[in-house]
């Protein structure tokens, strides 16, 4: 089937070290539990993506080595096309993430080939861009690069949905403009308005605003659609004077009722669950693919891991109905 939905998007290998506290500085600590997998805000969303029932294909770079050989093995496990940019000069993403009793963590991560992946790669996969509907972005890679995938939307007509996460130190307003949709959390948001808005605001504050607030804000952006995640509070949606079929040009879902443990990878699943959405309810309102992008979030936030607590779209159709 060809690709509905693709992600260009970083790969990372997670592996996390379970301690009772940190080490000190030059004191080498026994954890009591270790474990890998995969990880990076492009390949989460993707799975987040796919297990919605959307066709979806990957673009991104990895090395040529181990972590390299274990990330095209996982996504074959998980039926996910891929296109591999795969790097001699450079490894394969990991992060070192050590989480103490508290359940706190401490995180070092290596973007390795992610920031090496060649906009000349992205231009040569243009077959793809010619069938598919929407692109999801996120900002793991060089900006040339997503520039490029950018480019091949507006030859192709997709759709162009953008996680602004973590925001880009080198990101321009004119690229940012490009998307029809971002999704930045509160912190992303608060940054992004900083930087391109001219408003200083606390993003602890955020959710606590209310709807004209939040809507004069994210008009500073001048995006056309910016849904901004509210982690338990849920989530707003603002639209600009195209309003992608809904009635409101603001509005907040409120969130799900869930037994949230590990929120790690909840905006994750947010965009990757909203991009399946939209490709497939079709010609149905804005509204109900943030909605199902709620309920996906919320529920990944019941299982630990990331990429591993995306729940696919029976059981998100169980839960909630
Ligand atoms: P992360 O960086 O951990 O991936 P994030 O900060 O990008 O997360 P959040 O805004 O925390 O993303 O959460 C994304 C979405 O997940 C929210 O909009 C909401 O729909 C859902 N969510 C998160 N936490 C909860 C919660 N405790 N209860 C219900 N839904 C939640």
């Amino acid at each position: 089937m060809p690709a509905q939905v693709i992600v260009v998007g970083s790969y990372v290998q997670d592996q996390t070290w379970l301690v009772e506290r940190f080490p000190q500085v030059g004191e080498t600590l026994r954890a009591h539990g270790f474990n890998t997998g995969p990880g990076g805000k492009g390949f989460n969303q993707a799975i987040a993506c796919t297990r919605q029932g959307a066709a979806v294909t990957f673009i991104g770079a990895i090395g040529n080595d181990a972590l390299g050989g274990i990330a095209q093995h996982i996504a074959k496990n998980e039926n996910l096309p891929c296109r591999w940019q795969i790097r001699n000069d450079q490894p394969t993403a990991a992060a070192g993430i050590t989480v103490n009793a508290r359940g706190e963590n401490q995180i070092a991560i290596s973007l390795g080939a992610n920031e090496h992946l060649d906009a000349d790669f992205v231009r040569a996969q243009a077959d793809i861009f010619a069938s598919a509907r929407v692109l999801l972005l996120q900002m793991e890679n060089n900006l040339d690069a997503l520039a490029a995938a950018l480019d091949l939307c507006t030859q192709h007509g997709l759709l162009r949905v953008w996680n602004p996460a973590p925001v880009h130190a080198d990101l321009d307003l004119a690229l940012l403009r490009r998307a029809d949709i971002i999704t930045p959390n509160e912190t992303e948001f608060a940054l992004l308005l900083q930087r391109f808005g001219n408003t200083k605001i606390d993003p602890a504050n955020l959710a606590q605003q209310n709807d004209a607030t939040l809507h004069a804000l994210a008009r500073q952006l001048g995006i056309a659609t910016v849904v901004i995640t509210l982690g338990a509070h849920g989530s707003f949606v603002s639209h600009g004077e195209n309003q992608r079929g809904d009635s409101d040009a603001c509005y907040r879902i409120a969130p799900e009722s869930v037994h949230a443990i590990d929120t790690t990878g909840a905006g994750d699943a947010f965009s990757g669950a909203l991009v399946a959405a939209l490709v497939l309810f079709r010609e149905r309102p804005f509204r109900d693919a943030i909605r199902h992008a709620n309920r996906v979030a919320a529920l990944s936030t019941e299982i630990v891991g990331a990429a591993p607590a995306m729940p696919n779209y029976a059981a998100v159709i169980a839960r909630f109905g």
